[in-house]
């Protein structure tokens, strides 16, 4: 769906008559354009103006109040409920600026790895690729990614058996750390925004990883951030982990704030929820917040060398 008339389209051939729009952070300034619109559409609108990274992270209370829920920005995770419309945003390129990350690669197959703004262009970065005598191998994501499409908490498309290179092309140096992470694989980053490329090197983030967990080490007690997000929720391992653990402590929470972490006063935290708050925000928690993973490194469970990279189902 690319307009706003074929969206109010869809939703009278649903019957809809009131609506909820969710934006991700970056879309939130088109709400008002798109909201008198639909207005002016004779739709009754409501928007959800809380904060929203990710399909994740559906407006269920908006929802509840009425007959659809729009989301934005975001490709649907799993198994959505049906009253929730995805209106995914895709961002174009010129496919050729591959052509400027193939020098880097030693072999003549690769993987080939996106995010959901660019997926749309995959068979035409396939084609351009060929053109250059390189044959690249894409396969289904997980959490409803689509073939050749990662998230932030989802690296399955990167897991390809038959590659030893893997060609990342997006924005942000995250999601291709994260390939590099899950799979061990040497990754290439591309962004075709700028077309600069360049190999990803891990060092630096594992370095200050171990600064973390020994950091945590000391800590007499752990508060368990458990998400009460959507698609964010993993109770079950929260419990299951807390259950070895007397001094640790289950906190449900949705918006994770690093005031409210100052305000509960734990030594340390596990986070539960997204993966990249861990990862990301770490400058601005007051007290250090491990991945499930990395505190079963800081229990002796698992070791350091063998770190991953914290995914969600
Ligand atoms: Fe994105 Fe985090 Fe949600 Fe995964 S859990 S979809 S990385 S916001």
């Amino acid at each position: 769906m690319t307009g706003y008339s074929e969206l109010a389209g869809e939703l009278r051939r649903r019957n809809v008559r009131s609506i909820a729009l969710q934006f991700p952070e970056g879309m939130k300034r088109k709400a008002r354009e798109i909201a008198l619109f639909l207005r002016k559409e004779g739709f009754s609108v409501i928007v959800s103006a809380d904060p929203c990274y990710g399909a994740c992270d559906l407006a269920s209370d908006a929802l509840r109040l009425v007959d659809a829920l729009v989301h934005f920005g975001h490709t649907p995770l799993g198994d959505p409920d049906p009253k929730v419309i995805f209106e995914p945003v895709s961002v174009d390129f010129d496919p050729g600026v591959l052509k400027g990350a193939v020098h880097h690669f030693r072999k003549s197959t690769i993987g080939l790895v996106t995010t959901a703004q660019h997926v749309h262009l995959l068979p035409a970065m396939v084609r351009v690729l060929a053109d250059s005598g390189i044959g690249a191998v894409t396969r289904p994501g997980s959490r409803g990614c689509s073939e050749g499409q990662i998230l932030g908490c989802a690296f399955e498309a990167a897991r390809i058996p038959s590659v030893e290179e893997i060609l990342y092309v997006g924005t942000g140096i995250f999601h291709p750390l994260g390939v590099r992470l899950a799979t061990g694989k040497r990754v290439i980053a591309l962004d075709p925004l700028t077309g600069t490329a360049r190999e990803v090197d891990e060092d630096r983030f594992l370095r200050k990883r171990f600064a973390l967990i020994e950091k945590a080490r000391s800590a007499d007690a752990f508060g368990f951030i458990v998400s009460s997000k959507t698609g964010q929720n993993r109770l079950s391992l929260a419990r299951e982990m807390a259950s070895g653990c007397p001094n640790a402590v289950i906190l449900l929470m949705r918006e994770v704030d690093p005031g409210e972490l100052l305000n509960l006063g734990f030594p340390a935290y596990v986070n539960f929820a997204c993966p990249r708050l861990a990862y990301d925000d770490q400058p601005r928690f007051p007290a250090p917040v491990l991945t499930p993973q990395e505190f079963r490194i800081l229990t002796g469970e698992t070791d350091f060398s063998s770190y991953t990279i914290d995914e969600m189902q």
